[in-house]
Parts: C-alpha cells; structure tokens; sequence
C-alpha cells in the first residue's frame, strides 16, 4: 500500500477528462487500494484518479470514513442514468485544500458503474452520497467544485493556494 502524489488546484491537469478503463487486472486493484489509502491519510470521503495523476476513469468513496470494507464503494467507468431534485451543501476538495463553498446538485443520483472484476451494477443515491458521486463524477470529466463558485471566491482562493503550495514544498524539504 502507498499513499499517493495528489494534484492540486490550480494544476490545469486537474482540468483534462478522463478515458475509460479497459483492462481489469491486479494493476488496476493496486491503484484502488493506494486510491483509499491516500484518501484515508488526508481525511477524505471521496477520490477520482485524475486527482492522483491518473487519468482513468476510476472513483473511490467511503462516507463513514471508518476504514471498514462495507463502506467502500469503488466504480470503475461510473455514468449517471438519472438525477432528481436539488440540493446542496459546503463542499470541499483534497485538491483544493483549504476551501469550502456551496455547489448545487441533484438530490438522488441513480449510477450505473462496475466493479473491479468488470462488472456492471447500479447504485441509487441520496444525501451525502448524491453529493459526493456527482462530486467526484465531475473529477472524471475535468471538472472541480471550485469551477462552480464565483469568479471572485475563485480568484480569492488563487493567492491562498500559492501560499498552500510553498508551504507543501517546505514541508517536502525538510523530509528529504
Ligand atoms: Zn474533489
């Protein structure tokens, strides 16, 4: 296991859609379970593989974040087949340290998705489950919670980030 390099705003990669998996082998249940393990390590309840450097269409999610593997929800190739309602809460973002904000989304989410072995199954979705699959969903296809917020939050949030990345670079070098 080995927690991953993850990519932070504004890195335009984190802008770049994502392709299909294709191939279901012990490379791809490697990628996921590094994918939970950096998730974990950072508090996450959610993480899209673009977010790691990896532009594949893959998504991990536990919102009881307790580490146990009923929680664990992978979806490899995960595509929205319905969306009703709305609703919306503060999201955050491992790749947006730092910044909370407001993004409107559907209120129940049916999902159809595979598994790790390629197969197909659906999943139906509310509260901070919609919230986080169409969160995470976005990752896939280039698009971040902060795109959502105004130009201003967005612009404020820039200056922070600058600070942010230093600060992660200096811890870096006094790991070396
Ligand atoms: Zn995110």
């Amino acid at each position: 296991m080995a927690i991953l390099e993850l990519l932070y705003y504004p890195d335009e990669k984190l802008h770049q859609a994502s392709s299909p998996v294709t191939e279901f082998n012990d490379e791809l249940k490697k990628l996921v379970t590094d994918m939970f393990e950096t998730m974990y390590a950072d508090e996450g309840i959610g993480l899209a593989a673009p977010q790691i450097n990896v532009f594949k269409r893959i998504v991990v999610i536990d919102v009881v974040n307790e580490r146990k593997p009923e929680d664990q929800l992978v979806l490899i190739n995960p595509e929205f087949i319905s969306k009703e309602g709305t609703t919306g809460i503060d999201e955050g973002c491992l790749s947006v340290p730092g910044l909370r904000g407001k993004v409107e989304r559907a209120e129940k989410v049916t999902v159809k998705a595979q598994n790790l072995n390629g197969e197909f199954f659906e999943i139906n979705a509310d509260g901070l489950l919609a919230i986080c699959l169409q969160h995470e969903i976005d990752h896939l296809n280039g698009k971040l919670f902060i795109d959502y917020l105004s130009p201003l939050k967005r612009n404020m949030y820039r200056s922070k980030a600058k600070l942010l990345a230093k600060e992660r670079e200096r811890q870096k070098k006094q790991q070396d």
